[in-house]
């Protein structure tokens, strides 16, 4: 969708959330859209807090809303923590512009009050009610189909059509990009618009986000609200770049796209039309691609409060490294437990199996071999793996037998990442240590094993 081409135009987007409870995947594949499009037209995107049915509203929600889109990295530029030009950012406090607004239309006779009622309605013509939508097209709907239209209740409460209406209108909204739930709306809000002799926006309504397996995104049906996807360690540039996707592919057909290359490529022409089901497996394996795609120094930051890293005694340069190595191996940042830890753990932790294989008198050879053999090899993970094949053919020992001890003295365990990698995590002294504690004949360990030629 291009947009508009006025001189005053200017792309102006808003999500104007509910703060009702979590914010589910659904709302915020609706802000994601409409971050996106704001930033590829170098426009604003607006938070604009529907908190009228006070009865709904839960506390801590507009917290709550923040929190996940702070977390997805879809800031607004206006709103209520931001300010900005069109305050406030809260509909409930924007009552008495609503009700200015509906004195307007009494004066130009476009609104009237019925009878002894108070309620200020809107005059409507019959005839149809046109307004075209980017994926459904022209939609007509005749007046007389739409009943009253009350803009303000008898208790001096604007409603909800005329809030939205008003709001939008007074924050210079351009495109309107909601679910496609509000598409009945739409009709009332139009003719609002005629009545103040507003061009309305562009309306995008987008298609719905089912649950996993199709239905109702629920809390019953796998994670609802997208701060859940946070607590079981997706990555957020993976819940943005899925739900970016969903009912829509970049041209060139490329699913795993940084939040650059999505601005770059939105293009909302592109959104069909079909309802969408959250596939978490996709979703899962975006996250992987961008936690591989993450800087080491980031991805150590992430990773350092899901790590016992006290207990582990890492340090920056420890989760760096392990940063380095194994992002290939994670897909959620909670597999950190599962793929990192393990190495770390002190290798007397491993199972009695792991252990027995240390008593084997071939096993101490292949331990002196490995200490040998990295004690002066440089401290990457290549070098290192091709140091200790060296180690092995130079001893005419056969893998089956010279890896597992090797592996065991250092990690404990029996199966795990290619050795190389296992010893640069480790760190050079960390591993000279633990080869050193495994060989029982080997003079004392001495803490530090980086140091003199204990073999
Ligand atoms: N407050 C509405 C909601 O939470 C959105 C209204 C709109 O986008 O027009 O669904």
């Amino acid at each position: 969708m291009t947009p508009p081409t006025a001189s005053t135009a200017r792309v102006r987007t808003r999500f104007a959330p509910s703060p009702t409870g979590a914010l589910h995947l659904g709302n915020a594949r609706t802000a994601i859209l409409n971050w996106l499009f704001a930033r590829r037209h170098g426009g604003a995107f607006v938070l604009r807090l529907e908190d009228t049915d006070t009865e709904r509203a839960v506390a801590g929600g507009e917290e709550m809303i923040y929190e996940a889109l702070d977390w997805l990295g879809i800031p607004p530029d206006e709103g209520p923590r931001e300010g900005g030009p069109f305050p406030p950012y809260r509909q409930l406090a924007r009552a008495e512009r609503h009700r200015a607004r509906a004195e307007e239309l009494l004066e130009s006779g476009k609104a009237f009050r019925s009878g002894g009622e108070t309620a200020i309605r809107l005059r409507i013509e019959s005839g149809p009610v046109e307004f075209t939508d980017l994926l459904k097209g022209t939609l007509a709907i005749d007046g007389d189909d739409l009943g009253d239209l009350v803009l303000v209740r008898s208790d001096g409460r604007p409603t909800y059509n005329f809030a939205v209406a008003v709001d939008d209108i007074e924050m210079e909204i351009s495109h309107v990009i909601r679910g496609v739930g509000h598409l009945s709306n739409t009709p009332k809000q139009v003719l609002l618009y005629r009545a103040f002799g507003v061009e309305p926006p562009a309306f995008v309504h987008i298609p719905t986000v089912l649950a996993p397996g199709g239905g109702k995104l629920s809390k019953r049906r796998g994670a609802a609200g997208v701060l859940d996807y946070r607590e079981r360690g997706f990555h957020p540039d993976a819940v943005l770049n899925y739900l970016s996707l969903l009912s829509w592919s970049s041209e060139d057909g490329e699913e795993f796209l940084s939040r650059e290359a999505l601005v770059e490529r939105i293009d909302l022409d592109r959104l069909g039309a079909a309802d969408a089901e959250v596939d978490e497996e996709k979703m899962t394996w975006l996250s992987g691609q961008h936690l591989r795609a993450e800087p080491a120094e980031q991805l150590a930051r992430d990773w350092a409060p899901r790590l016992d890293v006290e207990g582990l005694g890492l340090d920056d340069a420890d989760l760096r490294r392990a940063a380095e190595v194994f992002a290939k191996r994670t897909r959620l940042h909670s597999d950190v437990t599962s793929e990192v830890e393990p190495i770390y753990r002190a290798p007397e932790t491993g199972g009695s199996a792991a252990r027995e294989l240390l008593s084997a008198p071939a096993s101490e050879t292949a331990i002196r071999l490995a200490h040998a053999a990295w004690a002066d090899t440089a401290w990457r993970p290549e070098p290192l793996a091709t140091a200790l094949r060296g180690a092995m053919r130079d001893a005419g020992l056969a893998g089956r037998t010279f890896f597992p001890p090797v592996r065991v003295a250092l990690t404990g365990q029996l199966h795990g990442p290619d050795l190389g990698e296992v010893a640069y995590a480790l760190g050079r002294e960390r591993t000279l240590s633990r080869l050193s504690s495994a060989m029982p004949s080997a003079p004392a360990a001495g803490g530090d094993g980086a140091g003199g030629d204990p073999i």
